[in-house]
């Protein structure tokens, strides 16, 4: 196994990964803001997390890791005062529509799924633990942080904060700020909207204490792994660091780990330019939640992620190409031991998979060592020089390629119905095509052929080819 090295946002290198208690990661992810469905963009990081949070088990390292849903925030609050329903009600679709777009994207669910409405009194905690350091100031009914006793303020994004003027508007608070830069811990109520009574009077949370406290209660005051996306670093982040740090005295979080922006079709994806996609959007034209896991997993978390349509088309047939080589090794007849010594090339494989992902998860770099497996085995296949003992070494590769990209199983079809969508191949499901074929061996059998030739036909139609092994065995793929 190679050395784990991750890319730092705090001190701005590369460094070898080493966890605070030995064997164990305490990891938190910034999850959505559950005012509308996520899209693409959001789901680029929350891929590359979950491609983190896989490999790191696949290390034998205890995870445990937190994400929260943002289920306060202005425009929740505003929206649902509008729609006349409490937040939890005006957020539930929301939450349920990304829980269901995370199982389709084979995103593993975090050992902790918090909201934050559900620890108010943790994070009135963590304003007065500060208040009591004087690192706050009321005004109006609002709490705030004062930047100016925090000198570690910018270490993470490295914000130049001179350029931040007095009366400059950095947050959308229309209350008195001693500084342009302070930010609201606690926000005093509005007419007509939600608000929760504290100790600390009445009001709701700011956004970045949210993360702050619920962080801090599950996964203790130093955490090992912080991630989000790049567009998280400033300010909310610095912000968490400022909380945090400033009332406990210690390191908040000793790796943090950024992805890049999304692009799509090489422009900023906007509404206004119509190119918003949310995962939905993409079922809805007959994309499949692999192709787009796999579109997203395939470009490292550090490069800017160009996503368009043609890479959605490789994506689909890169996919394809696994299923269909993983079902050669399974359908194949193969002679016993390794005839040409095949399985020293799966072991190399395995060795580059891995040093690939080792390197701040170059995804690129892994992908393209099972492509070489897969090339040279097939080759090898055609040769008649694969045996058995090389076809069960590349199972198990495709087994430990599959923990981190999980895209092999041929479950699209059930995902899609799952939510609410037809696929666009008819829908077939692995054990659906091997039904078909059980049937027509059944047809071939009492001589049949009419029959035999119809279910070809009709599998063929939905983009199933067949062929016929001289031994009377069959094989299928994809179109
Ligand atoms: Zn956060």
């Amino acid at each position: 196994m190679h050395e784990l090295r991750l890319h730092n946002t705090l001190s701005g290198k590369t460094e070898p990964f080493v966890p605070l208690v030995p064997g164990e990661v305490r990891m938190y992810t910034c999850g959505p803001t559950v005012y509308d469905y996520a899209h693409i963009g959001n789901f680029r990081t929350f891929v590359f997390q979950d491609i983190l949070r896989r490999y790191l088990k696949q290390r034998g390292l205890k995870l445990t890791h937190a994400m929260n849903l943002t289920d306060v925030d202005d425009r929740i609050i505003a929206n649902a005062a509008a729609a006349k329903v409490g937040i939890r009600e005006y957020t539930e679709k929301y939450v349920q529509a990304f829980f269901a777009d995370c199982r389709a994207l084979g995103i593993q669910a975090p050992e902790h799924w918090i909201r934050a409405t559900d620890h108010i009194p943790a994070m009135v905690q963590l304003i007065e633990r500060l208040e009591r350091k004087e690192f706050t100031y009321a005004s109006d009914g609002s709490i705030y942080y004062r930047i100016a006793k925090f000198p570690g303020y910018g270490k993470l994004s490295k914000v130049d904060l001179s350029g931040i003027q007095a009366g400059a508007r950095v947050d959308n608070d229309r209350y008195e700020k001693e500084s342009a830069r302070d930010f609201a811990l606690w926000k005093a109520p509005k007419p007509g909207e939600h608000f929760w009574n504290t100790q600390i009077g009445p009001g709701r949370p700011g956004w970045h204490i949210e993360c702050s406290a619920m962080a801090m209660q599950y996964l203790g005051e130093t955490l090992d792994i912080h991630t989000g996306g790049v567009d998280l670093a400033f300010p909310h982040h610095e912000n968490e660091i400022a909380q945090s740090e400033g009332a406990t005295g210690k390191p908040f979080a000793r790796y943090w780990i950024h992805a890049e922006h999304l692009l799509v079709e090489g422009e900023k994806m906007s509404k206004s330019l119509g190119n918003f996609y949310t995962m939905r959007d993409l079922y809805a034209k007959g994309y499949k939640p692999s192709a787009l896991r796999y579109a997203l997993a395939s470009v490292p978390y550090r490069r800017q992620l160009n996503f368009t349509f043609d890479g959605l088309e490789q994506a689909t047939n890169s996919v394809a190409r696994l299923r269909n080589f993983a079902g050669r090794l399974k359908q194949g007849k193969f002679p016993t031991g390794s005839p040409a010594g095949f399985h020293q090339q799966v072991a190399e494989a395995l060795q580059a998979f891995d040093g690939g992902l080792a390197d701040d998860l170059n995804t690129a770099v892994a992908l393209g060592a099972a492509f070489d497996l897969l090339r040279e085995a097939n080759t090898s296949i055609d040769s008649g020089q694969f045996g058995q003992e090389d076809a069960a070494a590349a199972q198990r590769f495709l087994a430990a390629f599959d923990e981190i990209f999980a895209v092999l199983e041929d479950d699209d079809a059930a995902k899609l119905a799952e939510l609410g969508f037809a696929a666009a191949d008819g829908g077939l499901s692995e054990g659906d095509v091997e039904a078909r074929i059980a049937e027509r061996q059944a047809a071939r059998q009492r001589r049949d052929f009419a029959r035999s030739d119809e279910i070809r036909k009709e599998l063929a139609e939905r983009g199933i080819i067949l062929e016929d092994n001289k031994d009377g065995s069959v094989r299928w793929k994809r179109k």
